[in-house]
């Protein structure tokens, strides 16, 4: 049997980081079954999909890296296959019409809840006979299609993260609308439902697991119901557990961020999404290891390592996930990344000439950097002929004997600086005015950099050097003394 997976995302907002764990829980273990992962778009709600979001929703598992095999599948492209279900059902008296009018509906929820018990349709129009319905239709009244749910009907399953599962049938609100009403004279229904297209593209996809968000539980029951009543395999359910915010509530949009573009915007790469994710609800065979490309994870994952309890978002982790991809990320690909924030700020590059350069500073900063846009403060320090001093960059430069060292050491750079060159600089001088090494690197740093604290002090110098800004520095901070 091959493996087949789905993401099936509804295309009613951007993508958000709940589908897009789902669909890195979906990648993985198809690509670890060597299966198929499908992605099927569900934008039967017409009202509220709309287009830009199905593109937000593709481009944004591109940026993943979740490349897929099939699709995308679009329902609205299917209805006509949903059509015929309805009507087989309705052939083999697994479904009928209901003629409910919205204010009877409305008086049975009532009259349940008076008494407290919980709202569900009473199945009224189950067993309607012929005269029955064409009064309703001598009324004018349109039916809805509803789907048989008998009461003491008991659903189990047994759910790869989750166990064995059961529902009882009189847990699912009465027979289930499958079909809304007809829009015209000459429909026997409407348009089809939610639950039935999602089984009717399961089955005829040849879904082999299905693995979404534990919020579908108790479509999972209804759905089996139809699977059976369609005379389809069942397939494995897996439900993976909910992605809690700090408080342990369920992570929406009032926490602010939850839409991959928001990630994107902040700064975080995409391996590291990517990585942080596929660690919200599995663990790793060693559990100690942390950092994963996908294909790695792919190799060792298995839906019994996904936990069940909710899986609390942590953004130090992520944090610490983007700076150790930001770390390690070669300085060619990081440039690439880092150049738009620059540009941004206003900086300007000669991007060919200045590339080597460029480069050369990003392996600088890149062990300082934990989001994207932290590139910007550091460029600033390396960036410009001048620099402002800090206050304790000012005190280090007014201590007894600073001059002195500065001077010495602008004397001594030569046209073309090197490594090497700067070490020896830097001892000759420290011999020469005999004082502690660290002294000269504190003042030198004080008045190359303005601020005691920064990137590799003989990197940076380096790279000042190049574009003869040291010297112009040094200069400027003799000024100050
Ligand atoms: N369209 C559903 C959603 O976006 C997913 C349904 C499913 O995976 O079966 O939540």
């Amino acid at each position: 049997m091959t493996v087949r997976v789905r993401i099936a995302p509804s295309p009613t907002g951007n993508l958000h980081i709940g589908t897009a764990r789902t669909a890195i829980f979906n990648w993985l273990f198809a690509r670890n079954q060597k299966g198929k992962f499908i992605i099927r778009v569900e934008d039967t709600d017409l009202e509220r999909s709309r287009p830009e979001y199905t593109e937000n929703i593709l481009s944004g598992l591109k940026w993943l890296n979740l490349d897929w095999d099939e699709g995308p599948f679009f329902q609205t492209q299917r209805m006509d296959l949903y059509r015929q279900a309805i009507e087989t059902l309705l052939a083999k008296g697994l479904a009928y019409k209901c003629y409910c009018s919205t204010q009877e509906l409305e008086q049975m929820r009532e009259e349940q809840t008076a008494k407290n018990l919980a709202p569900r349709y009473d199945n009224r129009h189950r067993q309607l006979t012929a005269e029955e319905r064409s009064a309703f239709e001598a009324e004018g009244r349109k039916p809805v299609i509803r789907f048989i749910i008998e009461d003491d009907r008991e659903i189990v399953w047994n759910d790869l993260i989750r166990g064995g599962m059961s529902w009882q049938g009189s847990d699912l609100g009465g027979d289930m609308v499958i079909a809304r009403t007809p829009e015209t004279d000459g429909e026997i229904f409407g348009q089809p439902l939610y639950n039935l297209a999602v089984v009717v593209d399961d089955i005829d996809m040849k879904i082999t697991h299905v693995i979404r968000g534990e919020d579908h539980i108790a479509n999972t029951a209804k759905q089996i119901l139809l699977y059976e009543a369609l005379g389809a395999d069942v397939p494995v359910f897996a439900h993976t557990p909910l992605i809690l915010n700090q408080e342990g509530r369920k992570l929406s949009k009032r926490d602010g961020v939850t839409s991959i573009d928001d990630f994107k915007r902040m700064g975080y790469v995409p391996q590291a999404m990517g990585n942080y994710m596929l660690l919200l609800g599995w663990t790793a065979p060693d559990s100690t290891q942390e950092i994963f490309g996908l294909q790695e994870a792919a190799e060792l994952f298995s839906l019994d390592r996904v936990n069940k309890a909710g899986a609390k978002f942590d953004w130090q982790k992520l944090n610490w996930i983007n700076s150790q991809y930001l770390h390690k990320m070669p300085a060619p690909q990081l440039v690439e990344l880092l150049l738009p924030y620059w540009q941004e700020a206003g900086y300007e590059f000669d991007l060919t000439g200045d590339r080597p350069w460029l480069e050369s500073l990003t392996s600088l900063i890149a062990p300082s950097l934990t989001l994207l846009p932290d590139c910007v403060k550091e460029v600033s320090l390396l960036h410009s002929p001048e620099v402002p001093y800090s206050e304790t960059a000012l005190n280090q430069l007014q201590q007894a004997g600073v001059k002195d060292i500065i001077t010495a050491i602008l004397s001594a750079i030569p046209d073309n600086l090197d490594g090497n060159t700067t070490q020896t600089i830097i001892n000759d001088v420290t011999k020469a005015h005999n004082v502690k090494k660290g002294v000269v690197m504190k003042s030198f740093r004080a008045a190359l950099m303005g601020e005691l604290q920064g990137p590799d002090l003989m990197q940076s110098w380096l790279l000042l050097n190049q574009k003869g800004w040291d010297k112009l520095r040094l200069q400027s901070a003799l000024t100050k003394i």
